[in-house]
């Protein structure tokens, strides 16, 4: 990003396209302002220089007036140099957005698209020409509009009505703001309509992933011949594909790029005829170019009216599978799914799951799906999970090609329902500007869960959602480091609106949308849902839009309160409540809790609210300056034989305290009481220590006292309120064993395996973890051995995968030589796999019939000698394994626990060493080898990496890599930092903070939130882990 901005000035604009002769002309300019000294030259000389600017003048303008006539449209840059010089100066600080007094109707668009060639030495590179039908909201003299400064305008008219031309009297163009300004000879009227035409070029920055881009793939064929015989044809193909969300189609081209600005697209793409062009819409023709031969044009039917980060095009030899189903109104609409020829016998689910979630959203929204088709396309090497682009929709392989596995079809059904959802809330409603994402992102993230609820019902949605989202959120969140769902932050530039699609955006964004499902019922929410959708459609909107839609949804009656006094509660502050329950059992202290003796007193709770923050440093101070933090929050309460309260918590009163209206029997039959048990809302609950003894005791008898959902929510809290030093150990650690016996749940499996990794981890690392790590066998003995008493349900296999991965990660023995033997049978399938062949070896199923689970192969790693690693990595280097297997080899080799070998590979991804030819590493697999080696692995690979990133230089090197690559970017700092618990490292990643906030792009918010999970976790050693120590020594004595 530095790198951009500090070669964004006007001579390298002027060097580039302009003539030489034009720069040097107008580089003279400033020199000859230096009038100052002027007046001390005699009168004849200042006359003479007078007379010599005066010529001077008239002969530019004579020039660029004949210029500007004589060659058509074109526009002399060098006028635009000087100009950009001028915008360097211009404040920064602060995003500047474009003003709305002239709003774009249609852009009528053709790209003639040169797709790369290695072996001839070309890149990608487009030109074309766009022209825009505006009107005229305000009267001005000014146009301003966006493109980046990888784009090379080569012309400019502007005309208004019967094509008479405006005289376009300055072309200003500021690189830090992306922004054009036309200014004009002539004020353009209020209401009229104008057309302003452009010509253009750009090449993309190789391993750019934004714009348009370019990536390639090896396509393999297997020719057989007579007797027996296997020819293997490979060849490199090539593909552009388009990411233009939040801001980059102004690097395709010149365009009012902001959600606000809708318009219709007609697209035209000259293209090679080897390949086959999708956009938005369906095609109208496709004809081959006279006098060009082995090019064809492409024109693409009009599109319905959205925004600029929608607009999508695809050059691509994939291949597709295609299902039609009846939209609302009868007519049949086509889906497709594409994707390279190796995938797309396995997109079959994706093309299911994609057909029912498109009838399913129909319907829910009750608003006709808007286009004529839907094209989803698995595009290598993509940067985030799906984008949803209208009518093609683009996704990380992971996404649409299926493994086969439950856990994969999870994430497929999980991303298509998010993309399908989003062609109604992003697409046909969009937020008025990026700080409102979570409108789309919020929503599209709740939504999935509908959907795949609906597509697959058996699964247990909700408690994934649990998992997935909430769980993961409510712990960033609980940190003073996190930030509203509607960004408040000032950004400067087009990288940081990057920041923006955030944990928070997502994950809470669909939590509290959940939470108001649970308050207004799923009839109320759905009629706020379609107040909303069907008022927008085709326009843009604001939280308060939404707010008001469900406003007039609310039951006045059951809910009494506005939903937009209660939802800005969620939306503007950060963070969420912790809800303290206190119970009176009205029974004395020597009742015992089981005893069934009719108690004398009601059942009093009494409630109370506080904002969150796990981190002690700042709890108090914070609480006291923030006492405006509180929220209406409703409780619903349930007692341990079934019966439910429900009560509102709101700013006054602080403590409210609410009698059960029970017979005295009743009484005696509840032994707890919980609240929000399933975690459906958004805030945390603590109870007393004697209704968390009961609750633990009561788990103790009988295991299935609670289900999987209330205990996944209960053992979240108590790890959590742990950490805050807000509940002892004993709680947690009790809760945890007992909650799994007799369990299968999978989403309670993740809730337990993500609390012991992360407490695993940071007993690792202090050297404390052999009584830990017996407690966890103990947890992975009773979770299987539940399997084998209970029934089958949903997950069961990935539920079974996880815990052995788990129980590899922690070194359970029984599981570790298991591996072991299985990585080195595996390894040796390979090496004959390859010495009966020089051909290169497939991941599973080509030379060899064995499989292996990458966290098999890293377990091997860490309990084998240097030199299992080292072979791992020499069939890496091989050049002879495909992509598949080179990325298991690297999740094997990652774990190493040889810091020198870790240290020689990590040079060698960066490309601090040479690697051998075909061997080089891509951006995902060195993403890979840090998250595996430094999450995963041992003490070596993580000192190694944390090493690495000390280095300013290393890290810049790094960063730059992926600064594009926002999620994964983010991914990786999690696994480097987050198990830090030393003071020692506290203050070095604040100095690092310091010295390379710049550098961290993206990732700078997430860093942040990093530094302050570490002080958690050094006051999480302080106070948690003697208490943890302290009950394993009891259990295991
Ligand atoms: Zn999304």
């Amino acid at each position: 990003m530095a790198e951009d901005r500090s070669s964004s000035n006007g001579t390298t604009f002027c060097n580039s396209h302009a003539s030489s002769k034009k720069c040097s002309l107008l580089r003279t300019r400033p020199e000859s302002r230096s009038e100052s000294n002027v007046r001390s030259y005699p009168r004849c000389l200042i006359i003479a220089l007078v007379t010599v600017i005066i010529i001077l003048f008239f002969i530019i303008t004579y020039l660029i007036f004949l210029h500007y006539h004589c060659a058509g449209l074109k526009w002399p840059w060098a006028e635009s140099n000087s100009l950009s010089l001028e915008g360097a100066a211009v404040d920064s600080s602060k995003y500047v957005r474009l003003p709305e007094k002239v709003l774009p109707d249609h852009y009528e668009i053709l790209l003639k698209v040169q797709m790369p060639d290695l072996e001839d030495k070309v890149q990608l590179s487009f030109n074309g020409t766009v022209q825009i039908q505006l009107t005229v909201a305000e009267d001005t003299r000014e146009i301003k509009l966006n493109a980046h400064k990888s784009l090379s305008i080569i012309s400019c008219r502007l005309t208004g009505y019967h094509n008479r031309k405006i005289h376009i009297q300055k072309f200003d163009y500021t690189p830090s703001e992306d922004m054009i300004t036309l200014r004009l000879s002539e004020r353009i009227v209020k209401s009229n309509q104008y057309n302003l035409s452009m010509t253009f070029r750009g090449s993309p920055h190789p391993g750019d992933v934004e714009g348009i881009y370019s990536g390639n793939y090896e396509r393999t064929e297997y020719v057989h011949y007579p007797g027996n015989k296997t020819k293997v044809v490979r060849e490199i193909r090539w593909f552009a594909v388009t990411q233009m969300e939040p801001a980059a189609a102004r690097k395709l081209f010149p365009c009012f790029d902001e959600p606000i600005f809708k318009a219709t697209f007609s697209i035209a793409v000259v293209y090679q005829s080897e390949y086959n062009v999708l956009s938005n819409m369906p095609v109208v023709k496709d004809e081959v170019v006279p006098g060009l031969e082995g090019w064809n044009r492409i024109h693409f039917q009009r599109s319905v009216r959205m925004s600029t980060y929608l607009v999508a095009i695809a050059i691509t030899t994939f291949q597709s599978r295609q299902k039609t189903v009846q939209n609302m109104d009868n007519e049949t609409v086509p889906i497709t799914v594409w994707a390279m020829k190796a995938e797309i016998d396995h997109t079959s689910y994706a093309l299911r799951v994609a057909s029912e979630s498109y009838v399913f959203f129909e319907k829910f929204y009750q608003i006709p799906y808007a286009l004529p088709k839907m094209d989803l396309i698995s595009v290598p090497n993509f940067n985030v999970g799906g984008m949803e682009n209208w009518g093609l929709i683009t996704f990380r392989p992971f996404y649409l090609v299926s493994k086969g596995s439950e856990e994969s079809h999870y994430g497929i059904c999980k991303v298509v329902n998010h993309e399908i959802a989003h062609q109604w809330f992003g697409n046909l409603v969009t937020p008025k500007w990026w700080n409102d994402i979570w409108l789309n992102e919020g929503f599209a993230t709740f939504m999935e869960y509908v959907g795949m609820d609906a597509i697959e019902g058996e699964w247990d949605v909700w408690s994934l959602f649990f998992v997935d989202a909430t769980m993961e959120v409510f712990s960033s969140d609980s940190l003073v480091s996190s930030h509203p769902v509607v960004h408040e932050k000032q950004i400067a530039n087009r990288d940081d609106l990057k920041m923006f699609f955030d944990l928070i955006s997502y994950r809470k964004g669909g939590a509290i949308l959940r939470m108001l499902r649970s308050i207004l019922g799923q009839q109320g929410f759905k009629q706020g849902v379609l107040l909303y959708l069907d008022r927008f459609q085709f326009s843009s909107a604001t939280s308060e839009d939404l707010w008001n839609s469900f406003e007039q949804s609310r039951n006045r009656s059951e809910i009494p309160h506005s939903i937009t006094e209660m939802m800005t509660e969620w939306t503007l502050q950060l963070g969420y409540p912790l809800v303290t329950m206190h119970v009176d059992y009205g029974q004395s202290s020597e009742d015992s809790v089981s005893d069934s003796s009719p108690s004398s007193n009601p059942i009093s709770v009494t409630l109370s609210q506080r904002h969150f923050i796990t981190n002690l440093n700042y709890s108090q101070q914070y609480l006291e300056k923030t006492d405006s933090n509180w929220w209406h929050i409703k409780i619903d309460f349930i007692t341990s034989d079934g019966q439910t309260h429900g009560e509102w918590l709101t700013k006054e009163p602080k403590n409210i305290t609410i009698e059960l209206n029970q017979t005295n029997s009743d009484n005696a039959k509840v032994r707890f009481i919980l609240a929000n048990s399933r975690c459906e809302h958004f805030y945390r609950v603590n109870y007393d220590i004697e209704t968390w003894r009961r609750i633990v005791d009561a788990l103790r008898e009988d295991s299935s006292v609670l289900d999987s959902a209330t205990k996944s929510c209960l053992i979240d809290n108590s790890w959590e309120l742990l950490g805050a030093n807000e509940l002892s150990a004993d709680i947690a650690l009790d809760l945890t064993i007992l909650s799994v016996q007799n369990d299968t749940s999978y989403p309670l499996w993740k809730t337990v395996e993500h609390h012991l990794e992360i407490i695993y981890t940071l007993m690792y690392r202090s050297g404390e973890r052999e009584k830990f790590q017996t407690y966890c066998e103990q947890i992975v003995n009773i979770s299987l051995e539940a399997e084998t008493n209970l029934s089958r349900s949903d997950f069961q296999a990935t539920r079974k995968t996880k815990i052995k991965e788990f129980a590899n990660f922690i070194g359970h023995p029984q599981f570790i030589a298991q591996s072991v033997s299985q990585a080195e049978y595996w390894v040796a399938s390979i090496m004959g796999a390859l010495n009966e062949s020089s051909e290169r070896v497939m991941g599973s199923g080509f030379g060899f019939h064995v499989d292996i689970h990458d966290y098999q192969l890293c377990a091997a790693a860490k309990a084998k000698s240097t030199d299992f690693s080292h072979l791992l990595h020499q069939l890496f280097l091989s050049g002879q394994v495909n992509p598949q297997l080179r990325s298991r080899l690297i999740r094997g080799f990652a774990c190493t626990n040889d810091a020198t070998l870790f240290n020689h590979i990590l040079d060698q991804a960066i490309g601090d060493i040479n690697v051998p030819d075909g061997t080089q590493w891509k951006n995902d697999e060195l993403g890979y080898l840090i998250i595996t080696g430094a999450g995963k692995g041992t003490n070596a690979g993580f000192n190694v990496v944390w090493n690495y990133f000390s280095i300013p230089e290393k890290f810049d090197k790094f960063g730059y890599r992926f600064k594009d690559f926002t999620f994964f970017f983010k991914n990786i700092l999690f696994a480097v930092y987050s198990g830090q618990d030393s003071e020692y490292a506290l203050q070095s990643m604040k100095k690092f903070n310091e010295t390379h906030f710049d550098k961290l792009g993206a990732g700078q918010a997430e860093f942040y939130r990093l530094i302050e999970r570490v002080e958690n976790n050094v006051q999480w050693s302080k106070y948690a882990r003697p208490q943890v120590i302290h009950w394993l020594n009891q259990f295991f004595d």
